[in-house]
């Protein structure tokens, strides 16, 4: 195509992904965003001194001997980041005083395992032999510190691996955590592997990051989300690209099914050769372009796959340290004295996420804390309906999750300086994502043939219009959405008879 333009809606990890690669091979790429921020999801927010991090607990791609650590540095996310490794992933206190830790380490934790829990030691080695599977597969990746023979022998290692152990991997795509776990008897096994991220989610997504995390290659990034997507969007503009903030886009400008250029909500068009949009999937294809392109193939995903369950998101700024606590990825969870209401369920336990690692977060001697719950869009929409409900709620979620807090941290309401309460809504509000999820589609036994096979980037019908980013990449993360964005310019490249060149800035 003659024409190099591209619009580029949403400035998420996707939209600037697809902005840097388009810019590193050719082509003119403007960014137009609704926020004022580059990162989307991946963001963080201030509130009385405290870093509220609304996003990164671990970045798959971390250790500099992993293929993707290449994609991190062409994006300039891993430039001068220092990244920490926590020895757990999540710690799970029962109600009879017995801990289980997850351990990052695969040896430590088989033998936690096996010790915690002696009946359940057929069922452990599977679950280790799975997440053992993901090492392998994480250290058949090559690298570009790999000399030319070593990609080979690792580029033959994984073509074998594929073929000896593929259909193992599918059988694990294909079953939920729930069914996977819910045969360990031990109680606390069960329910915190469960409860670890979600039951309908495939058990192969908890294995292999529990494999990276063994690997050293999904670690925390100091600082947390915000000075990563501030990185991409120095990477983006270095490379001669532009994002124009509190730009929000209305519609796909269509001539003759064929996009042609977006208009942003104060009525001004842009044209453009080509437009890509990184933002929300369903506003895209059913508001943006008023459902002109969704044909069954299109509309199956959004009718009938479940979504990341949007969170009840609750930041609380703590004035003491927790140098007691150990370090985790993901955070610890403990048994409440008495199930409770907290908004739209009643809870039996406190999944806390307390940043020691990361003391960036908040003023010395101080800590930001992150509570995180599933909570449903629907209850917060009708509440929404009248402001006044609407914030009383929040203010009575945050004086409970307080309370809550005393149970396992006494004395901590009176440290308890700043709570800050976001719910389905505010993720809704500041990135337009559908039903506030934070993660897109849900990888389940549904949906699991689409890991192998990627979901399409364009829509039937529509000429010069692609998508990419988390709702057309089930699973989303972060590594996806640059992925995403790569893989969408990889594949202009190809239709415009260019070869595909990429960069470390
Ligand atoms: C609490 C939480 C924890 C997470 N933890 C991790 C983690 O540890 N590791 C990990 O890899 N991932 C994690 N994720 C997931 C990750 O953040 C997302 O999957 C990823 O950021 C999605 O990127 P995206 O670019 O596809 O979409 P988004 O980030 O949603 O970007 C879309 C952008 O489009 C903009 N936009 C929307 N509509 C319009 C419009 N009409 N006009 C203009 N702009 C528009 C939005 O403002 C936004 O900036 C987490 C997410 C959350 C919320």
């Amino acid at each position: 195509m003659e024409d190099k333009s591209i619009a580029i809606i949403g400035a998420g990890f996707a939209g600037l992904s697809a902005g840097i690669y388009a810019q590193m091979n050719g082509y003119q790429s403007q960014i137009y965003e609704m926020g004022d921020l580059p990162g989307g999801l991946c963001t963080a927010w201030k509130r009385k001194g405290y870093t509220i991090d609304g996003c990164i607990h671990w970045l798959v791609g971390s250790s500099p001997n992993s293929g993707m650590y290449r994609f991190w540095q062409e994006v300039g996310v891993a430039q001068g980041r220092q990244f920490v490794n926590a020895e757990q992933f999540v710690r799970a206190e029962g109600p009879d005083g017995r801990v289980f830790t997850v351990y990052c380490d695969v040896d430590k934790l088989e033998k936690h395992m096996l010790e915690l829990s002696p009946q359940d030691a057929d069922l452990t080695r599977q679950f280790i032999q799975g997440v053992r599977l993901g090492i392998t597969f994480d250290q058949a990746q090559p690298t570009t510190s790999d000399s030319v023979l070593q990609r080979t022998l690792k580029g033959l290692k994984f073509g074998l691996l594929m073929a000896s152990k593929g259909k193992m991997m599918q059988d694990l795509m294909r079953t939920t955590t729930l069914d996977f776990t819910n045969r360990f008897k031990d109680p606390l096994i069960r329910r915190t592997l469960q409860e670890m991220w979600l039951p309908e989610f495939s058990i192969f997504f908890v294995l292999f990051t529990l494999a990276y995390l063994n690997n050293q290659n999904a670690g925390y990034p100091i600082g947390g989300s915000l000075p990563m997507s501030l990185a991409m969007e120095k990477r983006y503009k270095s490379l001669g690209g532009q994002v124009h903030y509190r730009s929000k886009v209305e519609k796909i400008v269509v001539e003759n099914d064929r996009a042609v250029g977006i208009r942003l909500v104060d009525g001004s068009e842009v044209r453009a050769g080509r437009v890509i949009s990184a933002a929300d999937g369903h506003t895209t294809i059913f508001k943006m372009l008023d459902g002109k392109y969704a044909d069954e193939k299109v509309r199956e995903p959004y009718e009938k796959w479940p979504i990341f369950p949007p969170l009840l998101f609750v930041g609380l700024g703590v004035n003491r340290r927790f140098d007691d606590v150990p370090q985790t990825v993901s955070g610890m969870s403990y048994m409440l004295r008495q199930p409770t209401e907290i908004a739209d369920a009643v809870r039996d336990s406190m999944p806390v996420h307390i940043f020691n690692q990361d003391p960036t977060l908040a003023p010395e001697g101080k800590t930001s804390v992150v509570v995180m719950l599933p909570s449903k869009y629907d209850y917060w929409k009708a509440l929404a309906e009248d402001k006044a409900s609407y914030e009383e709620k929040k203010d009575q979620v945050a004086r409970t999750i307080v309370t809550l807090l005393e149970q396992r941290f006494p004395g901590i309401g009176e440290q308890v300086e700043m709570v800050d309460v976001a719910t389905p809504l505010t993720f809704e509000r500041y990135t337009g994502n559908w039903q506030g999820t934070f993660e897109g589609w849900l990888i389940t036994p549904q949906n699991a043939h689409m890991v192998m096979k990627p979901m399409s980037q364009t829509l039937p019908g529509l000429e010069n219009f692609y998508q990419c980013g988390q709702w057309v990449e089930p699973g989303g993360g972060l590594p996806t959405g640059v992925m995403s964005g790569r893989r969408l310019v990889q594949a202009l490249c190809k239709a415009d008879g260019a070869k595909f060149t990429t960069s470390v800035g």
